[in-house]
C-alpha cells in the first residue's frame, strides 16, 4: 500500500475545514482533519509545501514510522500548526489501514470497550429562562449531559452564548456557540471577571434546582481566571456537583492548577490548546486534572493522543475530547473510534455541524439516546464529496478577542 498522491482540500460549508486526502496505489483514499480554527491556511501551507512531498512513495501502513519521521525529522517540534499537520497524516493513514483491513478503525485500536460514547451538548443563554429553554431542547434531542454557559449582567458579548450571527451571508441565522465569525477582522468581546464570579454560581443553583441532581453539568471558564479566582469559583460551584470545570486558568501555566486543586473538589478538565503528551507531564503526574481535553486533530493524531490517554489512565484521569464544530466530521470520527476503544473514556463534547457540512462530508456515525457511535463502515466511515467541497471556497474567519472595561486585552 504505497502512497501515490496526497492533496489538501479547503472547504467552507457553514465554516472552514482543512482536510488531507491521501490516495494509495491500490486505489484507497484516507482522510485526515487539519482544521486549526482561525489559522487554517498556515496548516494548509505546512502540509502542501512541506509534508505532502515527503509522503509520496512511502508505505501507507507505516503509521508509527511516519509519525516519528514527521515529528523528529522536522527538528522544529510541537506547536498547533505542526501537530495539526502531523495529526492529519496520522489519521489518514489509520483510515487507510482500517479500510485495507476491512474493519472499522476502532477494531484496530483494540475493539469496542463500551456500547456508545456519552456526549455532552452546549446549552446556553443570556439569562436563566433562555438557559432553561436551551437545556430542555438538548434533553429533547437526547443529550444526557450539558455544558452551561451564561450571559453575565453588564457584559454584552460573552463566550459560549448562542446568538444570531452578524456574519455576512448568514446574518440573522442562529448559531450555537460558533465563535469564529466570517469577517476580515476578529470580533471584539468584553469581559469582567468579578461580575462573572459573582453571577455563575447563581446560574448553577438555578439549573440544579430546575433539572434535579442527576443531570451531568459542565462549565468552561475558557482560560480567563487567575489561580485564586479559579479556586474560588471551584469552591463556589461545589454544591452544584459539576461534572467538570474546564480551562479555569491559562494553559501556559500548568503549575496554576496546584493552587486550584488544593482548594476545591470540583473536577477539572484542561487541554484543548495543548498539543503533545509533554504538555500533560506535570498535571497528570501530580494528578491536578480529572479529564484530558485534547482533540485528535490538534494533538498529533490518534497515535499521539492514544499515548496521552494511556499515560493519563495510570492516574485515573479520563478522556474528554474537544468536539466543537471546528473539529471536522473527519476529526470527529477519529475521536469516536478512539473513544470507543480506550478503557479510560470519560465524555465526548458534541456540537452538531451545520446542514451544508453534512453535504460535503458523508458520515457513518450515529447519535442515539445520548450516545455517539462511529458506525461500522471500514476505516473512519467518512467520505469527502469533492464536487460539494468545491462549491464552498475558503472564507476568512477569526475567533473573537476580549477587552476588559479599561480596554486591556484579556484572555479570550
Ligand atoms: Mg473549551
Amino acid at each position: 500500500m504505497i502512497i501515490k498522491s496526497a492533496d489538501v482540500v479547503v472547504t467552507s460549508p457553514d465554516r472552514n475545514f482543512v482536510t488531507l486526502r491521501v490516495v494509495t496505489d491500490d486505489g484507497l483514499t484516507g482522510l485526515g482533519d487539519a482544521t486549526l480554527n482561525g489559522r487554517e491556511l498556515a496548516v494548509v501551507a505546512y502540509l502542501r509545501d512541506h509534508v505532502v512531498p515527503l509522503l509520496i512513495g512511502r508505505d501507507a501502513h507505516a503509521v508509527e514510522d511516519t509519525w516519528q519521521f514527521l515529528y523528529r525529522g522536522a527538528y522544529w517540534r510541537r506547536g498547533p500548526v505542526t501537530m495539526a499537520a502531523i495529526a492529519a497524516v496520522d489519521v489518514a493513514l489509520w483510515d487507510l489501514k482500517a479500510q485495507a483491513a476491512g474493519m472499522p478503525l476502532y477494531q484496530l485500536l483494540g475493539g469496542a470497550s463500551r456500547t456508545g460514547l456519552l456526549a455532552y451538548g452546549h446549552a446556553s443563554g443570556r439569562d436563566i429562562p433562555e438557559i432553561f429553554e436551551s437545556v430542555r431542547r438538548h434533553l429533547s434531542e437526547g443529550f444526557r449531559a450539558v455544558r452551561i454557559q451564561a450571559g453575565v449582567p453588564g457584559l454584552t458579548a460573552i463566550y459560549g452564548i448562542a446568538a444570531n450571527t452578524t456574519s455576512p451571508g448568514n446574518a440573522g441565522k442562529r448559531y450555537d456557540h460558533e465563535p469564529a465569525q466570517r469577517a476580515a477582522l476578529p470580533a471584539e468581546e468584553d469581559w469582567d471577571t468579578p461580575s462573572y464570579l459573582r453571577h455563575i454560581p447563581t446560574v448553577f443553583e438555578a439549573v440544579r434546582a430546575e433539572f434535579g441532581p442527576d443531570l451531568p453539568l459542565l462549565h468552561d471558564a475558557h482560560h480567563r481566571l487567575t489561580p485564586i479566582q479559579a479556586a474560588r469559583l471551584g469552591k463556589a460551584l461545589e454544591p452544584y456537583d459539576l461534572f467538570w470545570l474546564e480551562d479555569c486558568t491559562p494553559a501556559e501555566n500548568p503549575e496554576a492548577l496546584r493552587l486550584v486543586r488544593h482548594h476545591t473538589t470540583t473536577p477539572l478538565a484542561i487541554g484543548e490548546v495543548f498539543n503533545t503528551v509533554w504538555d500533560y507531564q506535570l498535571i497528570v503526574r501530580e494528578q491536578l486534572i480529572d479529564y484530558v481535553r485534547s482533540a485528535v486533530t490538534h494533538t498529533g493524531g490518534i497515535t499521539h493522543l492514544k499515548r496521552v490517554l494511556e499515560f493519563a489512565a495510570q492516574y485515573q484521569i479520563k478522556s474528554g475530547m474537544h468536539g466543537p464544530t471546528d473539529i471536522s466530521p473527519v476529526g470527529m470520527a477519529a475521536a469516536l473510534h478512539l473513544g470507543l476503544a480506550i478503557h479510560n473514556f470519560g465524555i465526548q463534547e458534541y456540537m452538531r455541524h451545520g446542514p451544508l457540512t453534512d453535504t460535503v462530508f458523508r458520515q457513518s456515525f450515529t447519535f442515539t439516546d445520548g450516545l455517539l457511535h462511529p458506525g461500522d463502515r471500514p476505516g473512519l466511515g467518512v467520505t469527502l464529496d469533492m464536487e460539494a467541497a468545491a462549491r464552498f471556497p475558503y472564507q476568512a474567519a477569526y475567533l473573537p478577542f476580549n477587552r476588559l472595561r479599561d480596554g486591556t486585552v484579556h484572555d479570550w
